[in-house]
């Protein structure tokens, strides 16, 4: 049984009552996580709010070394952090599951913590001098989601700190464990204060709503749903908090008729399939052309056939089970209703628990529940197209605009139709691949800002020009 207490202002904090998390692979019970109160935030918000006087006054190079500090701890207790990721998410210890999300968020703090703002000069001449300089904001509030916990948090955390903000951090209620661990892991070589950690069951207080209205808490990183990423918005107002927002997608994908079948199958298929599809920016809809579109299913089918589903905990694994209950009856009634109107070309049948195997149905079309909803689970519809123009315009016709990608044996021509495609990234014979040096947000419903590289890092300050 995995247990552990709150960390504020750098030390443990019991709450009054505490709640289960589950191992979606057993069933059973995993650990017991704190069920903090408004109170609880408020406490972690107040010691974030102590820190920050001196953690904002602490040099580019301090900023940068404390940084780095936290992603050697981080390299350290990453076989610790992938297994109680495993144990809480479901998702494989090996294949790109819990070692890889680790390798992932290592990866992303050192990045992070070399990366830097330094004061630009707009003007020097005999008029004067005009100089841009980045402002720390305050205590950053960090609400993160269920299907990378300690990746996503890294994504938060790290540029917040390196910018000279303070942070108080709440998991989702289905994976508190890991984030509650990652916290206390950092407080081994950050002050006391600079990152704090609330986890609850979403059941009592809103604690997410309540870190989105809270009036000493300057700015919301949010990564979720695009329902939840409206209500944080619309509390956020009142306070004029700035706001990065990751929200969902429907990521379409788009096969011309010159793509090679066999070479594009397996990255079609983790184009998709990744995290058993519960990845933001997964390819969730794919366009073929019809000249190549029963060869392209072909080998798909021929190599998802062969990827091995079971209990995160088992090396064998390649793909595990849904995480929660809630996904998997929405990934059951979107399939079901599937296969009422398209073909089952591979599973399409619930297993047992939240086991659901790689599904890949053909036959649909923009206006079926399975292409047009992000369904966030281990079904891939597939559209079959005869004109260019109207795969775009399908592509396009939707509310999200995270990512999307084009696969073709002529790359130029693959770029020329990516730029087309109305989202914040496009990949050319592969899907859903972020880098930390490379910028990553949604346009239309799918987000607010970026994240990574400069342009994520600036969104953790304010700018004050000086005019002398
Ligand atoms: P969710 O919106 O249900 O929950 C996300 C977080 O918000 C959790 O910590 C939850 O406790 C908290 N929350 C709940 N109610 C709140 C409120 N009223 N105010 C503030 N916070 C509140 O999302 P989820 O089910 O955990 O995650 C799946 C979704 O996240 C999918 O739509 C997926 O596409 C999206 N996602 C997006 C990205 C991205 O970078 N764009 C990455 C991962 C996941």
């Amino acid at each position: 049984m995995i247990e552990y207490d709150l960390t504020i202002g750098g030390k443990p904090a019991s709450t009054a009552t505490s709640f289960d998390v589950l191992n979606p692979s057993t069933g059973e019970v995993a650990g017991r996580a704190p069920n903090a109160t408004s109170a609880d935030l408020d406490t972690a918000v107040a010691a974030a709010n102590a820190a920050f006087e001196s953690w904002s006054a602490k040099s580019d190079e301090e900023l940068q070394a404390a940084c780095e500090a936290v992603a050697q701890k981080i390299g350290e207790h990453s076989e610790e952090l992938a297994q109680i990721i495993t144990a809480e998410q479901g998702k494989p210890l090996n294949g790109l599951g819990s070692r890889w999300e680790m390798g992932g968020a290592g990866a992303w703090a050192g990045y992070t913590a070399g990366l830097s703002l330094p004061m630009k000069v707009l003007q020097d001449n005999n008029e004067g001098r005009i100089e841009l300089h980045r402002k720390p904001l305050g205590v950053v509030g960090s609400i993160t989601p269920w299907n990378f916990p300690v990746m996503i948090a890294i994504w938060h955390i790290l540029p917040a700190l390196r910018t000279g903000n303070t942070v108080v951090v709440k998991p989702s209620p289905l994976t508190p464990l890991s984030t509650l661990r990652l916290v206390q892991i950092m407080n081994e070589v950050l002050p006391a204060g600079v990152v704090n950690v609330i986890t609850s069951d979403d059941k009592g207080d809103n604690i997410g709503g309540a870190m989105s209205a809270h009036p000493d808490i300057r700015k919301i990183v949010f990564t979720g749903s695009c329902a939840t990423g409206q209500k944080v918005m619309a509390s956020a107002a009142e306070t004029m908090k700035r706001l990065t927002l990751e929200l969902g997608g429907n990521d379409a994908g788009i096969v011309l008729p010159d793509a090679d079948p066999q070479a594009i199958a397996e990255g079609l298929f983790w184009g998709g399939f990744i995290n058993n599809g519960q990845t933001c920016a997964a390819m969730k809809r794919l366009y073929v052309h019809e000249s190549i579109h029963d060869e392209v299913c072909e080998a798909l089918v021929a190599f998802a056939r062969n990827i091995p589903v079971g209990d995160g905990m088992d090396d064998n694994a390649i793909l595990g089970p849904v995480q929660n209950k809630m996904q998997f009856d929405k990934v059951s009634r979107l399939v079901a209703d599937a296969k009422e109107r398209g073909q089952v070309l591979l599973g399409g049948a619930p297993g047992d628990g939240l086991f659901f195997p790689p599904t890949i149905i053909a036959g649909l079309n923009n206006g079926d529940p399975l292409v047009d909803e992000e369904q966030f689970g281990p079904a891939l519809p597939i559209i079959k197209y005869s004109n260019v123009e109207d795969a775009i315009a399908a592509a396009n016709d939707s509310p999200n605009g995270l990512g999307g990608s084009v696969w073709s044996s002529d790359i130029e021509a693959a770029k020329s139709i990516a730029s087309r495609m109305e989202c914040g990234s496009v990949w050319i014979n592969k899907h859903g691949a972020i880098q930390p040096n490379a910028p990553f947000g949604g346009i239309k419903s799918s987000g607010v800002g970026v994240e990574f590289a400069d342009e994520g890092l600036a969104e953790y300050t304010d700018i004050q020009v000086v005019f002398s």
